[in-house]
């Protein structure tokens, strides 16, 4: 591929959307760009669904971005997407939960959440199933993938996936729609790259193995920093939160606890 984005990640300064305007500009921006990058592996634009992510941001401004049109809505936290998926109940958005999973929080994921997109414990998936089962819905899951071989990130390290795979079956609750990963915090495009390639390779392998293992094969990858890499590389769901939103003021550590960066990503 040769008209791929090459180096350093450009430096973003994300301003904060105040208004119904500002939401769809700042939409409509990430839409192009998302067609750009597709259009730029020969792939096309309507492959690529875009997850806003509202994490933080606060119930006022997330109805003026649902006004601007977005209609799912991605959050880390299962608290926060659980008051959110109330106070906002009128608005009728389909709520994706992103981030890790303790399993006292799967009875209220089972009842909110239409999307979990971090999956990686058998012990979240029993949890989960139980509860869905009680509740008589299913819901849509991405297994979580460290991809960059950091120890202390969430995600089951790629040579466990096909085992985990495997014993999914049993939680007849849960729909299985791909693979997610958070790619490493650097600017330094070719080791983020790297980590949304070997999603899809991870994604390839079990195909060839058994195309039901991965249900719809998608991959979950790319956030507002990269996920026109990740698009170059395969992605069909980017989740975009500071780039629809604005930067974020809670610091990345609030969420990523454990995940810092030597670059500075956090500024
Ligand atoms: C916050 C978050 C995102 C979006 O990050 P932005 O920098 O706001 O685009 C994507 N995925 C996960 C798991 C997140 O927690």
């Amino acid at each position: 591929m040769t008209n791929q984005i090459e180096d350093d990640l450009p430096i973003h300064d994300f301003p904060t959307a105040t208004s119904v305007d500002e939401f769809a500009r700042n939409i409509a921006d990430v839409q192009a760009n998302i067609a750009r990058a597709a259009e730029r592996v020969g792939r096309s634009p309507e492959e690529v669904r875009l997850l806003p992510v509202s994490k933080t941001v606060p119930e006022e401004r997330v109805r003026l971005a649902v006004a601007a049109g977005c209609h799912e809505l991605g959050e880390n936290k299962v608290q926060e997407a659980k008051r959110k998926s109330e106070n906002l109940a009128d608005l009728g958005v389909a709520w994706s939960v992103i981030g890790h999973l303790q399993t006292n929080k799967a009875r209220d994921v089972a009842a909110f959440a239409s999307e979990f997109q971090a999956l990686d414990s058998l012990r979240a998936a029993a949890a989960l199933d139980r509860r869905l089962q009680a509740a008589g819905r299913s819901l849509d899951v991405y297994v979580q993938v460290n991809t960059s071989a950091e120890p202390q990130k969430y995600g089951l390290p790629p040579e466990e996936v096909e085992a985990f795979l495997r014993e999914l079956p049993q939680y007849s609750s849960l729909r299985v729609r791909g693979l997610m990963t958070l790619a490493i915090f650097t600017s330094d495009i070719p080791r983020v790259r790297t980590c949304f390639t070997l999603l899809r390779s991870v994604r390839d392998r079990m195909r060839d193995i058994d195309p039901a293992l991965v249900g719809d094969g998608g991959l979950s990858m790319g956030m507002s920093g990269d996920y026109e890499v990740a698009i170059e590389e395969g992605a069909t769901c980017v989740r975009v939160g500071q780039a629809i939103f604005g930067k974020r003021q809670v610091p990345d550590s609030h969420y990523w606890p454990e995940a810092f960066d030597a670059t500075g990503s956090s500024e």
